[in-house]
């Protein structure tokens, strides 16, 4: 029997009938691969081979140096395969799927991100692909359809909707009602019915597993504070995992968009402008309105840009062991071009929050103080939006002579 999982108020299953022997199977595999150690070997040894783990720490000296406060070092997610911390989670659940039988993937993607890392593990593995992704955001975002095409994968346009990432999750699990015997749903954060809160998280404890290990050896002490980002809040649930018993404090970082009161943003936990309620498979803070209709959400980063947040972080948020703030578009921006000037680190605007956070804290903070920020990803992926709000004149150049070349 399938016992869905809470925390506190937040979780559970709310899954159509005809899916409930499929979450079973996948909570028995996962289970069973929690409890066997060869499976987290078999784990640790793919990330390592075919990803960049353990990714390393690095002391951002310069940024320490220009805020005169505190300590301030990288944890560097960006140096993944495909670029961040997804592939974490798309290769544990490979190997899942691998001991379930199971020969086909499909996934829900909105900036195309995890799309293209569900692409790339169906391509190593061999199993069939197929992502869902809205039509606003297949057209927003032609470069990563572009390679989960080449990949392997078949992109399927969802017209239902805001024609968004919502509508497309909506999509997949209707694809999995209908094809349950020989396919998984590799949901791509930490959110969604159980197993996957806990699933996603379990998978992504490797970044907060390193951290902790690594910093003790090149500080020789436990950091003050830690930042992450939170989209549907797996990479903050993978670093801060690795604190959570120790007197660490720890700092989510959503979208603040236009900032508070702009109604354009995606900040669940930190304005306050969501309310419980159940969607997509789990109850959790959603920005809906009062008959729980969908807001319309707005961040620069595609990836932070979604309705409900984890369930285990909005249960952190109400026991105040995780704080919430949000950093603005104009805030997240500014914090990007000051890292990418001073460390030659480029984080994706996702992982940009993170660094504006630190940044309007790191001043006031002692000196011998340890801040940790998780770059969930790297920004090279982000370059048509980054250019396109820095306004940079060369590069307008640069597409206007594209679309020239092309005839257009
Ligand atoms: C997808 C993504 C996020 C947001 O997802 P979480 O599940 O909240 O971690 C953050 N950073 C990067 C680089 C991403 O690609």
């Amino acid at each position: 029997m399938l016992q869905p999982k809470y925390y506190g108020e937040f979780g559970g299953a709310y899954i159509p009938e005809i899916l409930v022997s499929t979450f079973e199977q996948l909570v028995k595999a996962f289970e069973e691969a929690k409890a066997d150690p060869s499976f987290w070997k078999e784990y640790e040894e793919i990330l390592s081979s075919y990803s960049c783990r353990p990714t390393p720490l690095t002391f951002a000296e310069n940024l320490t140096r220009y805020f005169g406060g505190a300590r301030i070092y990288v944890k560097r997610e960006d140096l993944n395969h495909t670029g961040a911390h997804k592939a974490n989670n798309v290769m544990g659940q490979g190997l899942l799927v691998k001991r379930m039988g199971k020969t086909r993937v499909i996934a829900e993607t909105g900036a195309g991100q995890h799309g293209v890392a569900t692409a790339t593990m169906a391509a190593r593995f061999g199993f069939e692909c197929t992502v869902y992704m809205g039509e606003v955001d297949v057209e927003r975002q032609s470069p990563n359809v572009f390679w989960m095409e080449r990949l392997g994968a078949n992109v399927v346009s969802v017209k239902a909707g805001s024609r968004i990432l919502k509508d497309a999750m909506n999509e997949a699990m209707r694809d999995w009602a209908a094809n349950m015997d020989n396919t998984h749903y590799v949901l791509g954060t930490a959110s969604g019915p159980h197993p996957f809160p806990e699933m996603v998280s379990w998978f992504q404890s490797i970044i907060g597993t390193e951290a902790r290990r690594q910093i003790m050896e090149k500080a020789g002490r436990l950091p003050t504070r830690v930042y992450a980002c939170v989209g549907g809040g797996s990479n903050a649930m993978g670093i801060f995992s690795g604190f959570f018993d120790d007197p660490v404090e720890l700092i989510g970082v959503e979208a603040g968009g236009k900032g508070p009161g702009s109604g354009l943003h995606a900040s669940r936990l930190a304005y306050r402008d969501s309310t419980v309620g159940i969607a997509q498979g789990y109850k959790t803070y959603f920005l809906q309105n009062r008959d729980g209709q969908m807001n319309d959400t707005h961040s620069v980063a595609a990836g932070l840009d979604y309705i409900g947040v984890s369930p285990i972080l909005a249960s952190l948020r109400d026991s105040g062991r995780v704080r919430f703030e949000a950093a603005t578009d104009n805030e997240v921006l500014d914090a990007l071009e000051l890292t990418v000037r001073k460390e030659g680190l480029i984080p994706a605007l996702e992982s940009a929050h993170a660094f504006a956070q630190a940044f309007k804290e790191a001043p006031t903070m002692k000196k011998d103080d340890i801040i940790l920020i998780n770059q969930s990803g790297r920004g090279d992926k982000d370059i048509f939006l980054i250019a396109d709000a820095l306004r940079d004149p060369a590069w307008m150049e640069f597409i206007k002579k594209k679309a020239r070349d092309y005839g257009a």
